[in-house]
């Protein structure tokens, strides 16, 4: 059965055929915590014969987001901490995120940011909000870059957009802005050319980031979205998650990294999942995570490789994670591991 609407509640997900009346008691009490949607495009892509399907795993419902495990935590990378005005959180010197919309289009089961998201999460900032956060960007010149997440915030319309994008023009330094996005895959006909004139109406570099974690999402549609933001100018790089079910697999990954290079998307970000509530059953550890992010050495060019990363709980920022191929020998001497897994000393002996 394909879907043509948005699937937003319960009833929508068993109408489509994306579940049974059996799961109804299950289903309701995840949705009672935990937003639910799928675009059309993603439902359509859903093999309902495929009861492993990696893109029903991301955005369909599971008993398994009914467990919290220790460690897990309702904001896991620290964003209330570092939020000194509402819809701004500001971690490092030279950058802030934006978060003006907490709504998305898809709502992803493993989502880092699950507890403030969907219809009941943290909202829309409103006018007076807006401008604070501005005022705040304006008042800090160490702030080079404007980083548009939430929530997604291409799910505003372009005149929201452009109003953003006006008002971060008056900001000199300000030099980039980046958009967080799964837009561009999950409802790829919304990337057209009112959008992309808001985006580009600062004047600034516009970067954005793509948010998808399986080749199949990378549709013919997604593909034509992607070539109209990037001939307009834009630059993308990906962001992918590291999910059990979905992409823990090399070929799977190699695949997806060299689609987004393919596309013109420089692979950028595969991340450890978060230890958001309810997500155990998305995590890997992150030795298993290593071994798969070290077996893309070699298989795939420099040019496809993402940086595997944890955000650190607490807030306390990113980490690179990747198995180091290097070690101290001593006497300024290392030994360093090919893509083989063969030793070799540096600098080499004689
Ligand atoms: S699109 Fe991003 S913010 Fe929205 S549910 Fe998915 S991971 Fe979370």
């Amino acid at each position: 059965m394909n879907a043509v609407k948005p699937i937003k509640t319960v009833d929508d997900l068993l109408q489509a055929g994306l579940a049974t009346p059996d799961d109804r008691a299950m289903l309701d009490e995840v949705a009672a915590r935990y937003a639910i949607a799928l675009t059309p495009v993603m439902a359509r892509l859903i093999d309902r014969a495929d009861p492993d399907d990696p893109i029903a795993r991301q955005f369909v419902p599971d008993p398994a987001e009914l467990t919290v495990v220790t460690g897990e935590r309702a904001d896991p990378i620290g964003d209330h901490a570092h939020s000194p005005v509402e819809g701004i959180v500001h971690r490092y010197p030279d950058r802030v995120l934006l978060k003006a919309v907490h709504i998305c289009p898809v709502y992803c089961r493993f989502c880092f940011r699950r507890e403030m998201v969907g219809p009941q999460g943290l909202g829309t900032l409103d006018a007076a909000a807006m401008q604070a956060a501005f005022d705040y960007i304006a008042d800090h010149q160490k702030i080079w870059e404007v980083i548009l997440t939430g929530g997604d915030p291409l799910v505003l319309s372009p005149r929201r957009l452009r109003d953003i994008m006006e008002a971060l023009a008056a900001i000199a330094h300000v030099k980039i802005v980046r958009f967080h996005t799964r837009v561009p895959v999950v409802d790829p006909e919304k990337i057209d050319a009112a959008l992309i004139a808001a985006l580009k109406a600062s004047g600034k570099t516009v970067y954005v980031a793509l948010h998808a974690n399986h080749p199949r999402e990378l549709t013919r549609e997604a593909r034509a979205a992607c070539a109209r933001l990037v001939d307009a100018g834009i630059a993308m790089i990906s962001q992918s998650v590291l999910l059990k079910g979905v992409n823990d697999d090399p070929d799977v990954l190699a695949e997806l990294m060299k689609a987004f290079v393919e596309i013109r998307v420089k692979p950028y970000y595969l991340h450890h999942p978060d230890l958001a509530p309810g997500t155990g059953h998305f995590r890997l550890t992150i030795d298993e995570g290593q071994r798969i992010v070290a077996a893309l050495r070699g298989r795939i060019s420099g040019l496809c490789q993402p940086a595997y990363i944890l955000d650190i709980p607490g807030g306390h920022g990113k980490a690179v994670i990747g198995e180091s191929v290097i070690r101290a020998t001593g006497d300024g001497c290392y030994s360093v591991s090919d893509y083989r897994g063969g030793e070799h000393s540096y600098p080499p002996a004689g």
